[in-house]
């Protein structure tokens, strides 16, 4: 069977775990023996080449690691996969019986990369997970899949972990979820991982980050996993010892899209009484739209700029002020006055350019 119909359609969540490097044919046996053990991955991971960001980090131990990670592989009856920069890595990688390659972040965002590694697996009916680019870029994303499929490998799936940002307070790389959800509209055939450990580059976040990721139905889970994370020679911080995978498997909490007829009637109703409430809004934002153009025959024929800064200023103070009253956040209040605003400057703006004499 394909992996990209075993991940989709097996149960929930598939999990592909394993060091974040190959350090040593010992920490590779170690950990993949005891996840082997506790049964808890579907598949083995380890980076044999790292891209890293800084030039004096550790690069990866190299060719030699591919033996040690289908070695584990052999050993605990596991697929395993590895990340694949340039066509040489994709060859030997293939040669050494490597089962699922990868594409890491750094890569995707590289149109001649992927396209050269798409071209060297050509033939190959390896499958390839595709990380999204360091980016938000969706198209870019979606580009690397029909890259693969350009050259005949049809059998993909997705990880999402993450988008650069600089110095961000709570993420190593910022989640932007909607980037994710918006590549499976697109591609609903597409198995969708998530790497929490890349997201949140620390083990205290990997819980709540997975749990979001179940929540929005992603299909598996990409998580470091080292027999001694602080000693790891990449990726410290962010890197489970299998046992702690083993809880944090067990506290996930896995919820069903499906409703119970029971439920379903409940919820029906709510939703038809929210549907009411949003014709409501749209009512009231209309009528004040009819007020905003108002105000703009009034500036056009007094000549007035459109946009007032003062004024808007107080107006925005005043909403915020509010904002709490109403159990709204800052933020949340912000956006929608900020959105009312330009749509009221459009409707001023088609006034303004209207018979004029
Ligand atoms: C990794 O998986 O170890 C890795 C380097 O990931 P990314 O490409 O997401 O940075
Ligand atoms: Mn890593």
């Amino acid at each position: 069977m394909k992996l990209s119909e075993r991940i989709g359609n097996g149960e929930r969540p598939f999990v592909i775990a394993g060091p974040c490097s190959a350090e040593s044919e010992e920490q590779m046996m170690n950990v993949c023996d005891e996840i082997g053990k506790n049964q808890s991955a579907q598949m083995l991971r380890a980076g044999i080449w790292k891209p890293r960001t800084r030039p004096d980090s550790f690069e990866g131990i190299g060719e030699v690691g591919l033996k040690w990670l289908v070695d584990a592989g052999a050993k605990t009856g596991l697929p395993t996969t590895t990340e694949v920069a340039n066509a040489k890595h994709a060859e030997l990688a293939l040669q050494a019986g490597v089962d699922v390659l990868w594409i890491g972040a750094r890569t995707t965002v590289n149109p001649f990369a992927v396209q050269e590694i798409a071209d060297a697996m050509r033939g190959s009916n390896v499958p390839v997970m595709i990380k999204n680019p360091v980016n938000p870029d969706l198209q870019l994303w979606m580009g690397a899949f029909e890259r693969f499929e350009k050259a005949g490998i049809d059998d993909l799936a997705a990880i999402h972990r993450g988008f650069s940002v600089y110095n961000h307070r709570k993420y190593r790389n910022v989640p932007s979820w909607e980037i994710p959800i918006a590549l499976k509209e697109n591609r609903p055939d597409l198995p969708l991982i998530c790497d929490p450990s890349h997201i949140g580059g620390r083990r205290d976040l990997l819980l709540e980050i997975s749990q979001k990721a179940m929540d929005l139905n992603f299909d598996g889970l990409m998580i470091e996993t080292h027999p001694n994370p602080d000693k790891a020679w990449s990726d410290a911080a962010q890197q489970l010892t299998p046992s702690n995978l083993v809880i944090l498997l067990n506290d996930l909490v896995l919820r069903s899209q499906e409703f119970s007829t029971d439920v379903a009637d409940v919820i029906n109703d709510i939703r038809e009484k929210v549907a009411t409430l949003d014709d409501r809004i749209f009512d009231i934002l209309s009528e004040r739209m009819n007020l905003s153009e108002q105000v703009g025959k009034l500036k056009r024929e007094n000549n007035i700029t459109i946009l007032q800064q003062e004024h808007w200023k107080k107006v925005i103070g005043s909403r915020l002020e509010k904002s709490d009253d109403y159990g709204l956040t800052q933020k949340f209040v912000r956006q929608l006055m900020d959105a009312i605003h330009q749509e009221s400057i459009r409707h001023q703006t088609s006034i303004m350019n209207s018979d004029k004499k």
